[in-house]
């Protein structure tokens, strides 16, 4: 069948008409159209503009220089060492660099876990540590989130974004993710899943145990968040205008949230706020 599919295009519009007229059941399932660009040039464009010095001072902020390579990474595009080396070259010392590679090790580590655990990556890897087995977790997601209607203004735009654009920043990732997991109590598999039928470098390896060390299946401690923590990463953009600013499900301290989330949780309760930001992975 591929040999046989019409390769050149006079524009993008074309080609977008052509892949909607040769995958019907896709474009019923869903028929945004991101941005991102496919293909070699493309790939090259979004390299050169990579900035790992820049990239290790922002990458957690939603505005911060991170470098949109992932959709081209996960596709081979573009593979890890020319990334990592482009990195290299654009830095006067190595350390410079260390941030953004590291951050191209966790996509090698999660593909070398990959090859040996196979379909056991849709498996928990360990129970739970947040004090709730299995069975008291949704197995399905429900309507609300994946339509965006939570009422949750950030989450719902994390959503929309996820389901237009097919991109969602890292750390809306992680919320998301704590969203889903702990507020709503749902299995992680149900979201993992949502999670690869729109994104663009969706992948089972780097989504599922992203997923998995949210959860606490593959990690000693659910990973969750605040307000607070939100806000700050965003610059306020979505709390500005959300009507439930101030009595949102996120509103609270890491210590009052642990308790509201995690009454009978395993893991062991940080001395403070501080070493829960410290303790975080990422
Ligand atoms: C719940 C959850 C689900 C995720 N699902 C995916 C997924 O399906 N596919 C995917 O490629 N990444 C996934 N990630 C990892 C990460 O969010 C994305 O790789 C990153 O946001 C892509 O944007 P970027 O290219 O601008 O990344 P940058 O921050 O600029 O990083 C550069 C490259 O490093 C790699 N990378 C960065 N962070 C990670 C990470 N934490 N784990 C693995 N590789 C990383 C990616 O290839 C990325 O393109 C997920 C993270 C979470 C928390």
């Amino acid at each position: 069948m591929t040999q046989d599919m019409q390769r050149e295009f006079t524009n993008r519009e074309e080609l977008i008409n052509y892949l909607k007229e040769q995958f019907p059941k896709v474009t019923e399932r869903d028929d945004n159209i991101s941005e991102t660009v496919g293909g070699r040039k493309a790939a090259e464009k979004v390299l050169q503009k990579v900035d790992p010095v820049k990239y290790a001072k922002s990458r957690n902020f939603f505005t911060g220089a991170i470098t949109r390579l992932s959709p081209y990474i996960r596709y081979g595009v573009l593979s890890l060492k020319e990334v990592r080396n482009y990195a290299l070259s654009k830095v006067q010392n190595q350390d410079q660099a260390t941030k953004l590679v590291n951050e191209l090790g966790w996509r090698d580590y999660w593909q070398r876990l990959y090859i040996k655990l196979g379909e056991g990556i849709w498996k928990d890897q360990e129970p739970y540590k947040t004090g709730f087995s299995v069975s008291q977790y949704a197995p399905e997601l429900p309507q609300d989130i994946k339509e965006g209607t939570t009422g949750n203004v950030c989450i719902d735009n994390f959503s929309k974004e996820l389901r237009e654009k097919g991109y969602l920043h890292n750390h809306a990732r992680m919320w998301m993710a704590a969203y889903i997991i702990h507020w709503r109590r749902i299995r992680w598999q149900a979201g993992a899943k949502w999670f690869l039928e729109h994104l663009l470098d969706g992948d089972p390896a780097s989504n599922n145990m992203s997923w998995q060390w949210v959860a606490s299946t593959f990690s000693h401690k659910p990973y969750f968040f605040n307000r607070e923590n939100l806000e700050r990463y965003t610059e306020g953009v979505y709390c500005k205008q959300c009507p439930l600013y101030g009595k949102c499900d996120f509103e609270g301290s890491y210590e009052e949230l642990e308790v509201k989330l995690f009454p009978k949780g395993e893991f062991s309760r940080p001395q403070n706020s501080q070493s829960w930001q410290k303790g975080k992975r990422r």
